[in-house]
């Protein structure tokens, strides 16, 4: 269609909203379908901010770009408090959804992008809409698909001059894996030597299912910029809402993509907004409430590792997030003798066969014939879910 420009032929609706679409529709005929494929907190939105919302319905001033002054301070405050990491107010974007800021900065940062896969879906995709190149540096199923230090010096020594960014990040969208504080010291040490800077992607940060999540922020604090939001832990997706958290020496980049959104979006929603300052001064609540999410993801995640592995597949107990990233290679010649040799022929086949919808592991960057897929854990109802708090064994 020469009506579209280069960077956008050919472009496809993500393709877990492409299989969810086939969900639905297999539902509507009548089918049992398992969606395991949206990664969206099935949790309800904690009770309090909900009444902030209504408060601030009537906030309708347009607000600065860089995001509401108070907002900011409590993201700061709550990054300091959590993470150990220094920051102020001033150090915040906040953006609608922290994809739109993972595509501002891209639109902003002058250099190569260098994304370990598997990855989660848009990095790649944002990247090709600009017409901008990306670095992908496949990891291993024996190291849990975590980065090592050395292939990160290895691309580095390679590349030249030109200034570089890796994405990381942990607990990881598709593996619900993640890193240890050592590993992240050690990749801190490398990317610093280097000068490379990092996107630390950390919009999981909270459902680490033990808590104990680390930011590699602490040990290369003036080169990370930190991504966090209300969508995972707050079950807020649909609100809109992420913040980058920028080191001073990185106030240019800020800046910058403040002016991009001035120009483009303006503002983020004021009342989401106000309502998302309760989500970030905290409180017992929200430690509560967490602490149930934290236990049902936990069980959940731990139940269906099991289950695949009992059934013959490989599967690693994940430690955050909603996710598990089985590799089917361990019945693949079950599956070749039937003609399947593709991760998007396993999910077809698993789909029409059985009702299971998984995503392919080739969507998050692994090659087809890996047999990898990933699988969402969390397809039901967020008060039953709650109300099964009762009922699972705590973790010892
Ligand atoms: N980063 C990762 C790894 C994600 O999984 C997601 C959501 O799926 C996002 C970023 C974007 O989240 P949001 O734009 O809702 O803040």
């Amino acid at each position: 269609d020469s009506t579209l420009s280069p960077h956008v032929r050919g472009m496809m609706t993500s393709p877990a909203v492409r299989i969810a679409d086939r969900c639905d529709a297999m539902r509507a005929r009548g089918d049992n379908v398992y969606k395991l494929v949206l990664g969206q907190s099935p949790f309800p939105i904690p009770d309090r901010m909900v009444d902030a919302l209504r408060v601030a319905a009537a906030e309708k001033e347009y607000l600065p770009a860089q995001g509401l002054p108070a907002l900011r301070r409590a993201i700061a405050a709550h990054v300091e408090r959590r993470l150990g990491v220094d920051r102020t107010g001033e150090d915040v974007l906040v953006g609608p959804g922290s994809k739109e800021l993972v595509f501002l900065l891209q639109i902003a940062f002058n250099g190569d992008l260098l994304i370990p896969t598997p990855a989660w879906v848009s990095y790649v995709p944002q990247a090709r809409v600009l017409g901008r190149e990306v670095v992908m540096l496949p990891t291993r199923r024996e190291d849990q698909y975590l980065l090592r230090p050395d292939d990160l010096a290895a691309v580095c020594e390679r590349g030249g001059d030109r200034p570089r960014l890796l994405v990381l990040n942990y607990p990881s969208n598709p593996t619900g894996l993640t890193y240890r504080a050592d590993e992240l010291r050690e990749l801190a040490r490398v990317a610093q030597k280097h000068g490379v800077l990092l996107l630390a992607d950390e919009i999981y940060a909270e459902l680490h299912h033990k808590g104990q999540h680390a930011s590699i922020a602490r040990w290369y604090p003036e080169g990370t910029i930190l991504s966090t939001g209300i969508s995972k832990w707050l079950g807020a997706g649909g609100w809109r809402l992420g913040a980058f958290v920028f080191p001073q020496e990185l106030r240019g980049l800020l800046d910058a993509m403040a002016c991009v959104a001035s120009e483009t979006y303006t503002s983020t929603s004021a009342p989401v907004q106000h309502a998302a300052v309760v989500a970030f001064e905290g409180g017992e609540d929200i430690d509560r409430y967490l602490q149930q999410v934290r236990r049902v993801l936990a069980a959940l995640g731990r139940w269906s590792a099991r289950r695949l592995v009992a059934a013959g597949i490989d599967c690693a107990q994940p430690v955050g997030a909603f996710y598990v990233f089985p590799d089917f290679g361990g019945v693949g010649g079950a599956m070749r003798a039937r003609g399947i040799t593709t991760s998007t022929g396993l999910c077809e086949a698993l789909l029409d066969e059985t009702g299971v919808a998984l995503l392919p592991g080739s969507v998050f960057g692994r090659p087809e014939e890996e047999l990898t897929a990933r699988l969402a854990y969390v397809d039901f109802d967020g008060a039953r879910a709650l109300s099964a708090v009762s009922v699972i064994p705590r973790e010892q």
